[in-house]
């Protein structure tokens, strides 16, 4: 890519039309998210120098941590060089081999990667599978380690939302802690934008919150918010944020001005749009025979089957101008391979009609499929 994040990139020369960022509010290009991390390079440089707990602890990096608590309304939060290192850090702060972890089958790799290193018993359920969730929460009853349930609010390949209220009831039921990744929810859902926690009104039950500051907030980074008590633990234990060099103070600023920017009317208005945009894509490809399963966030996928047949969708759809990359094995799973269509409050109604035109013009897979 040779141009900045946005709906439109130029790809050696060429210009295309981008429906696959996560850039979901199009902060990451915003003129106010560059001027604060153009101030903070002014003001502190480069590289914060150290890690955090050495000398690279920055007032930018306290800063956007207040922030952060007051804007998902908890104690405290702690920032991190990425929400992959938030998982990791946090996971295996919270559970050792005594303990277990529980898994939707669908989360993301940061949080299965951490669950294993973390060296705690891995038990994992079908998505969504509340049953099955109630059997493995029964069978850790008599254990004497605590049971961690990790989950994501948004599902990242899928785009539909998880049942927090009823998976909440499980973990208080069976005396669970619960972590939720709210990786692409923050700054989209709920009345203050705070996530799927706040739009399913679980903000009390939910022990530790994750999110990347690199998605909805335009920036790079990773966070937890939950009790002081937690944020202290892991400002202790917490590996991935203890060995490693502090994130840039521009990244952290521009995380900041983010936050600043979705609780103001303007993040109310680009959230607005992008509902709107999300609801007119989704009633336009339903029309035009796409099957869309559960997708109920910015992200819907094309469901196409076969790995050869996506890629050469992809393909098509790239000389027409519009870019969705084809997701793979072992991203989700074989025979499972799908265009990730997302949308932005960046895309302009010129944009949308030219992924209609190009989605239309093409062979639908699905369609050849049912024919068949
Ligand atoms: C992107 C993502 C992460 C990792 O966040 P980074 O800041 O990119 O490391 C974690 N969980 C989910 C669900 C994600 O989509």
């Amino acid at each position: 890519m040779d141009s900045p994040q946005s709906p439109r990139l130029q790809i050696a020369g060429k210009e295309l039309i981008n429906f696959s960022s996560n850039d979901y509010l199009g902060l990451a290009n915003h003129p106010r998210l560059k001027e604060a991390a153009v101030r903070a390079v002014e003001k502190f440089g480069a590289g914060s120098g150290a890690s955090r707990l050495i000398c690279g602890s920055l007032a930018p990096h306290h800063e956007l941590e207040d922030a952060l608590a007051a804007f998902k309304k908890t104690e405290a939060a702690l920032s991190f060089s990425s929400g992959y290192a938030a998982a990791m850090g946090t996971i295996c702060a919270v559970a050792g081999k005594d303990d277990v972890i529980v898994l939707d089958k669908l989360v993301h790799a940061s949080i299965v990667d951490a669950a294993r290193l973390s060296g705690a018993k891995l038990r994992v359920f079908a998505h969504d599978d509340l049953n099955e969730l109630e059997d493995i929460l029964r069978w850790t009853k008599d254990r004497s380690g605590r049971t961690l349930i990790v989950t994501e609010s948004v599902f990242s390949m899928d785009g539909d939302l998880a049942p927090l209220r009823e998976i909440v009831a499980l973990k208080d039921k069976y005396g669970a802690w619960l972590m939720v990744d709210e990786a692409h929810a923050t700054g989209l859902f709920g009345k203050n934008r705070r996530g799927v926690i706040e739009a399913q009104s679980v903000s009390d039950n939910v022990e530790i919150q994750m999110g990347t500051l690199g998605k909805a907030l335009g920036s790079s980074g990773g966070y937890i918010c939950g009790p002081r008590v937690l944020i202290d633990f892991l400002v202790n234990r917490a590996r991935s944020f203890i060995f490693s060099t502090a994130p840039v103070p521009a990244a952290a600023a521009a995380a900041q001005a983010a936050i600043d920017l979705v609780r103001s009317a303007e993040g109310d208005a680009l959230a607005n749009k992008l509902w709107s945009l999300v609801k007119e894509t989704k009633a336009n490809l339903t029309k035009g025979g796409w099957t869309l399963s559960a997708a109920q966030s910015a992200i819907v996928p094309l469901h196409i089957g076969a790995e050869t047949k996506a890629v050469e969708t992809a393909a098509a759809l790239r000389d027409d101008g519009i870019y969705i990359p084809a997701i793979r094995y072992p991203t989700v799973a074989r025979g499972e391979a799908r265009l990730r269509l997302t949308l932005t409050a960046a895309h302009t109604p010129n944009d949308l009609e030219k992924l209609f035109a190009a989605l239309s013009a093409i062979h639908n897979p699905q369609s050849a499929i049912k024919n068949a």
